[in-house]
């Protein structure tokens, strides 16, 4: 993509002219910002602001009746400068090119956050997986593998699961790509089922290293985990693992959410019964340990830490001055727009941002693709264990940035990101 077209604006204020919802403009602003503290030089600014490689598919599906449907699914490349592109696959209806652009972004600074050697790279396909049967997601599956098949690969573009999509998915491209190179390549993807390869400690890695984050938050603001209380949004894979595994802290968790609304209960919430239900149900309907609230009330309420772990743009310049939590650690991706972060900053409320809180699982997914090239498996302490190191030091690298250059945590660990990969990319040259 030519990048003569785009031009730096002159004003960084990343609140001015922007559509704070839209997520591409959200990661701009913070990306725009760090450039700007680090003096990034203009022609690397004008790299790292675009994606290297943008694919748009039509993918032709026979559906169960013998009908022929199509549907449009993407691949977006941000870099691959300090190696393969990571990033998962979004099935969802109302998937859109700059949602993700965006994620392919994020992706990359998150790799470089927690210094694992990929690039950032993000799929998406509009569809409503609910309306599909099992076959028609196969068919789905493979051919949209199949149309990205010479752009992905072990050392070019690893996917993995993201919203809908699944270890059998994840199988399902594995065997796909495996078949046409003629033997197996566990390595194409991650988030896989573990006899495919997959890694001890991948399903939970996201949950525990928000747990990792919010433990290192509440230390540096010298809160004992043991008097604090904490709302935890969403109770998907990395909500209930992350108020599981903060539970174990000491903390107390006095509410919990799902897209319906959330439960609260002021002497806490017993993690046992809230497991419990989800294992049962897969939803907080008709669970009666506390009383109903909506979303909108979990985010507000008085507790000394708030997880939002369930998706984007719910904590924006409307809402952000009525939130009372000292310590927010974002398990979603983007759920606080640029508008907030000003308000946070004002209020001094201590934010581990997304590209840091929730890099547990591209890091166990490193793991994952590192056990499969070298055909060797570590047991879920392993795991554990190389995960800590790699979260708590990242965490003390961000925190010393932002207290060296005077920004935010966000901004300084964009800063951290958007330094190493313009390092990499300054340091290989460009190819002509
Ligand atoms: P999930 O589908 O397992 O769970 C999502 C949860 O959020 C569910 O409880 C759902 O009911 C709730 N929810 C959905 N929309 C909501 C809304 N509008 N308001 C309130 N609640 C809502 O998803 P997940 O894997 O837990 O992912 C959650 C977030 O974390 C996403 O932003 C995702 O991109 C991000 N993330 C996930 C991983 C991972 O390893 N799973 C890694 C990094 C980031």
């Amino acid at each position: 993509m030519a990048a003569e077209a785009i031009v730096r604006p002159t004003t960084m204020n990343p609140n001015q002219s922007r559509n704070e919802e839209n997520p591409l403009e959200a990661m701009n602003a913070r990306f725009d910002l760090a450039a700007e503290k680090l003096g990034l030089d203009q022609g690397l600014y004008n790299i790292l602001k675009v994606a290297d490689r943008e694919i748009a598919v039509a993918i032709p599906v026979v559906m169960d009746d013998g009908s022929l449907n199509v549907y449009r699914g993407y691949r977006v490349q941000h870099s691959v400068a300090r190696g393969p592109g990571k990033g998962g696959i979004r099935f969802a209806p109302n998937v859109h090119l700059d949602e993700v652009r965006a994620l392919a972004a994020w992706m990359t600074w998150k790799c470089a956050v927690v210094n694992v050697p990929f690039g950032g790279a993000k799929g998406g396909v509009c569809c409503d997986p609910s309306k599909l049967s099992m076959g028609e997601l196969e068919r789905l599956t493979r051919r949209y593998t199949a149309m990205i098949m010479d752009f992905i690969g072990p050392d070019r573009d690893v996917p993995a699961p993201d919203m809908n999509t699944n270890p059998q998915i994840m199988a399902w491209i594995l065997d796909t790509y495996s078949m046409h190179q003629r033997h197996a390549t566990p390595a194409i993807v991650t988030g896989k089922p573990l006899e495919l390869g997959g890694s001890h400690g991948r399903v939970r890695a996201t949950g525990y290293g928000v747990s990792l984050m919010t433990r290192e938050a509440l230390y540096r603001q010298g809160m004992d985990p043991k008097t604090c209380t904490c709302a935890v949004q969403g109770c998907g894979n990395v909500g209930s693992v992350s108020a599981e595994t903060i539970a174990a802290l000491g903390v107390k968790i006095v509410a919990i959410s799902d897209i319906n609304g959330g439960i609260y209960n002021a002497e806490g919430l017993d993690m046992t019964q809230v497991r419990i239900q989800l294992e049962e149900h897969r939803s907080l309907d008709g669970f009666e340990a506390g009383d109903r609230i909506t979303n909108e009330e979990l985010l507000e309420l008085d507790v000394d830490v708030l997880i939002p772990a369930a998706t984007e743009n719910v904590i924006t310049s409307r809402n952000a001055e009525k939130i009372k939590a000292r310590v927010i650690v974002e398990g979603a991706n983007g759920p606080t727009t640029p508008g907030a972060d000003r308000i946070f900053e004002e209020n001094e409320v201590l934010v581990v941002p997304d590209i840091l809180a929730n890099a547990g699982g591209v890091t166990v997914s490193y793991f994952e693709w590192v056990q499969n090239r070298i055909g060797y498996y570590w047991d879920e302490r392993d795991v554990n264990n190389r995960l800590e190191r790699i979260m708590v030091n990242s965490f003390q690298e961000v925190c010393a940035m932002a207290e060296k250059h005077k920004v935010s945590t966000r901004i300084a660990a964009y800063m951290l990101a958007v330094d190493k990969v313009a390092d990499v990319t300054r340091t290989r040259g460009i190819y002509a």
